[in-house]
């Protein structure tokens, strides 16, 4: 698959918080990017049991509706001393006010209920690249760390608050967004498929 300069990425999630990463981690290829939301797709339901065929059937949708190339993105974070939970779960665990304060207390009140010390996690990135009715591929990343509780900082989103990645101190919320964007889960997935697609920097 091949993604000229100045061409148009459709990212296909209707998260904002998601939607700015992509962008920012794409702009300095020169590739513009449209949010599902902003064309007036449906948000198609997340009836697989992956992330990878998540964010297959995402990008998948997304491609074949706007019959421009997608990109889906299906993360969340797995904690280990609760068997990889919340998962593919993630963002159904924030209700459906999508209020991620309850998705942070259930954690917390999950790990306490084991009475383990292992408070290890990881967030896990899946991107999904589909060509309308064509071609899909897809790139995976990871970032070790441990949760904290309570939250602290306001500058990412989702669980960001309660992750402090392996030799950091303080939490994804709290750090500025370039230092995560240089080392998270999807910055991690996104090298692999800017490797892929030999993508060059302006
Ligand atoms: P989905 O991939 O849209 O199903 O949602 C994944 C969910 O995982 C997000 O809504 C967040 O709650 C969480 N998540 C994924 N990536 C991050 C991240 O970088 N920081 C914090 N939370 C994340």
């Amino acid at each position: 698959m091949k993604l000229a300069r100045g061409s148009v990425l459709l990212v296909a999630s209707h998260n904002p918080g998601k939607v700015r990463e992509i962008d920012d981690l794409l702009a300095p290829y020169g590739i513009e990017t449209k949010g599902a939301a902003e064309l007036g797709l449906d948000e198609p339901e997340e009836t697989a049991n992956t992330f990878a065929e998540n964010a297959l059937l995402k990008a998948r949708a997304a491609a074949d509706a706007s019959g421009l190339i997608a990109l889906a993105d299906d993360s969340g974070l797995a904690v280990t001393a609760l068997g990889g939970a919340p998962g593919i779960y993630s963002a159904r665990w924030a209700g459906p006010n999508k209020d991620f304060s309850i998705a942070m207390t259930r954690v917390e009140r999950e790990l306490r209920a084991k009475q383990t010390k292992d408070a290890s996690a990881k967030f896990v990135c899946v991107l999904a690249l589909a060509e309308p009715k064509g071609d899909a591929q897809i790139f995976e990343g990871e970032v070790q760390g441990t949760l904290t509780f309570p939250p602290r900082g306001n500058k990412g989103f989702g669980y960001d608050p309660i992750f402090v990645a392996d030799g950091m101190t303080q939490t994804f919320g709290e750090i500025d967004p370039a230092r995560k964007h240089a080392m998270s889960h999807r910055a991690r997935a996104f090298a692999k498929f800017v490797d892929a697609l030999g993508l060059a920097r302006q």
